[in-house]
């Protein structure tokens, strides 16, 4: 449970106390979110190595998968909509979900990588 905790607050996946993106989502509304290298509380080193977050790509991937899947079958069954107005809130939540989706997926890579032995 502190693992999803973690993913949901956004701070260090050891000590859980220091964040790990320097601004909040809603501050960083039009520029992309920026990591720290490492914690501020624990020393903790975000970034494995070089490329570490490519994979982080395929956790955004399933994430937007299932938000759009979401609005689909919202707007067709529930709200009735035709498919160019499903088609087109399916593109602004892709948009909207942008940083939100960013933020998330790494941290959730961030968690399936954390070994307990490099936490200080
Ligand atoms: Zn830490």
């Amino acid at each position: 449970m502190s693992g999803l905790n973690t993913i949901l607050s956004g701070t260090c996946p050891c000590c859980q106390k220091s964040k790990v993106f320097e601004k909040s989502t809603i501050v960083t509304l039009f520029e992309i979110p920026k990591m720290r290298d490492n914690c501020n509380n624990c020393g903790y080193k975000f970034t494995k190595e070089p490329g570490f977050f490519f994979g982080a790509m395929y956790v955004s991937y399933g994430l937007i998968v299932a938000q759009m899947l979401t609005v689909a079958v919202v707007s067709k069954f529930i709200l009735d909509l035709e498919n160019l107005p499903t088609v087109f809130a399916m593109g602004i939540t892709a948009l909207l979900f942008s940083k939100i989706n960013f933020r998330l997926s790494r941290l959730i890579w961030m968690q399936l990588f954390l070994k307990k032995a490099e936490c200080n």
